[in-house]
């Protein structure tokens, strides 16, 4: 062993929302924490950027009614959220590339499609009500559901085209950002049963309700700053030794011993640790199965949100589109105009193979097909492959293929000898959110809490 020693109750490896809660809950429990994190930043999958001199988002921004978790973390530490601009007529771009202005929450389906939608999602509201999103393996038709690909149950379930489309478009393209042949019907449902419902994961009203003043990392940094020097960065550990006496983890330069430890890394990400001696072979075998999705978050910046003068919203949707959903994410000034859209899935993965130029132009030209030929020259073009961000490796989060929510249950955040695991993506409620990734850092400070007695 070279380099600086130290002695801690608990070392937290990953400074994202998970880790650096369940940090905070420990130093409030009065135990010795030590937060190791690999970037030279905390937040993770929450990374402000600046744009006007104002933060916008690179990555998670949006909190929602249900988020209790982030609100109160939010209160503690004196965050404020603003309501995301929603305001005018938004766009849906049909199967044949014509564009339609509409107000309030519902597409402008013909009156077919409309009933179809809403008979799916009400179908998918009751499966998912007989859900408890932490036990999501334990749904009364679990195995049957997670035999079944969502683009399967939706050929099967949704008979109209345009439903059909908009559905794979939500909850594949929105959420779990793989292409619907993919991911089981029980994945997709736990995700919905995680925000409460398709109300709550699908309405702009409810899923885009707000942000936060200051950027969504605002809240990751207001947390490492309670936290002061506890808090390493760029100390990515490479390897954990641990026993049930506890853990070693080593980083370049510094190893870390602790009575227990918080892996609070996206679990697709354990992979890139070498735990010593191995993770034992149910927890070796669910980490290969599950893999992150695919998303590059772009944001185009207009020195007036144009749109507006226009009667617009900024928000769009088009199944068939490269560009299939719009916002406005402007920062509560109202300038500059920032237009915020994510190519997800199987276009984001054919879009990173496009050459940046061309996929520029191709992105502004398909948010010109929503908002008009004004939308084609930014003051500045922002986008972020997520696949290529070495810590995190995809996004929005990981999910397993057919059968691997049935087949490995809660192996997911089974914990081994003294380490516990946490993040959104093994969360019940909030899954795959802010939320999840909070309440997920509490629960394993609570279970660091009873060990250590
Ligand atoms: C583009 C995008 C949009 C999103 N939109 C929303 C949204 O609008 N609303 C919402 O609620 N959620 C959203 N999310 C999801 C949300 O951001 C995440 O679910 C949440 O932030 C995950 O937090 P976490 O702490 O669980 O994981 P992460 O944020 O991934 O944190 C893990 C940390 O571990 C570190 N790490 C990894 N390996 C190591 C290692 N070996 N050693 C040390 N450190 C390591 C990483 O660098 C990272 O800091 C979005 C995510 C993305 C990417």
């Amino acid at each position: 062993m070279s380099g600086e020693q130290t002695d801690t109750g608990v070392v937290v490896i990953g400074a994202g929302l998970a880790g650096l809660s369940a940090a905070s809950e420990l130093v409030d429990a009065g135990v010795q924490v030590e937060v190791l994190e690999a970037r030279d930043r905390v937040g993770g999958r929450t990374w402000n950027t600046e744009i006007g001199g104002q933060a916008n988002e690179l990555g998670g921004q949006w909190v929602s009614p249900y988020q209790e978790a982030v609100l109160e973390t939010l209160e503690k530490l004196g965050l404020e959220t603003f309501p995301s601009y929603r305001v005018g007529s938004h766009v849906y771009i049909d199967p044949e590339g014509t564009a339609h202005r509409y107000e309030g929450e519902d597409f402008p389906f013909p009156e077919e499609s409309a009933s179809a939608y809403e008979a799916a999602l009400a179908r998918l509201d009751e499966l998912a009500g007989q859900m408890d999103p932490e036990a999501p393996w334990d749904h009364p038709d679990a195995v049957a559901l997670d035999s079944v690909t969502f683009e399967s149950w939706l050929e099967a379930e949704v008979a109209d085209d345009m439903a059909r489309d908009m559905l794979r478009s939500m909850l594949a393209g929105g959420f779990i950002a793989k292409p619907a042949q993919s991911f089981s019907v029980l994945q997709g449902l736990w995700m919905i049963a995680g925000a409460g419902g398709t109300y709550e994961l699908f309405e702009p009203e409810q899923c885009l309700a707000s942000r936060v003043v200051g950027g969504s990392q605002a809240i990751a940094n207001g947390l490492a700053a309670r936290l002061g020097d506890r808090v390493r960065l760029n100390t990515p550990v490479s390897a954990i030794e641990w026993s049930d006496g506890g853990v070693v983890a080593q980083a370049p330069g510094l190893s870390v011993r602790a009575r227990q430890a918080v892996v609070a890394v996206p679990p697709n990400m354990t992979n890139a640790i070498r735990f010593e001696p191995g993770l034992p072979g149910w927890r070796q075998r669910l980490a290969q199965d599950l893999s992150q999705g695919s998303i590059i978050k772009v944001l185009a910046v207009y020195e007036e949100p144009f749109w507006r003068a226009d009667g617009l919203s900024g928000q769009g949707f088009g199944p068939y589109q490269l560009v299939r959903e719009l916002y406005d994410n402007s920062p509560p000034s109202g300038q500059p105009g920032v237009l915020v859209t994510f190519l997800a899935g199987e276009a984001a993965e054919a879009a990173a193979r496009m050459d940046p130029v061309d996929r520029r132009a191709a992105v502004l030209e398909g948010m010109a097909r929503y908002l008009g030929g004004e939308a084609l020259n930014p003051e500045e073009y922002i986008e972020v492959d997520w696949s290529s961000q070495e810590w995190t490796r995809g996004a929005y989060g990981t999910s397993y293929g057919t059968g691997g929510l049935t087949r490995f249950r809660d192996d997911l955040r089974r914990p081994v000898g003294p380490i516990e695991w946490a993040c959104s993506d093994i969360a019940g409620e909030g899954h795959i959110h802010m939320e999840g990734a909070i309440r997920m850092g509490r629960r394993a400070a609570s279970a660091c809490l009873e060990r250590l007695g």
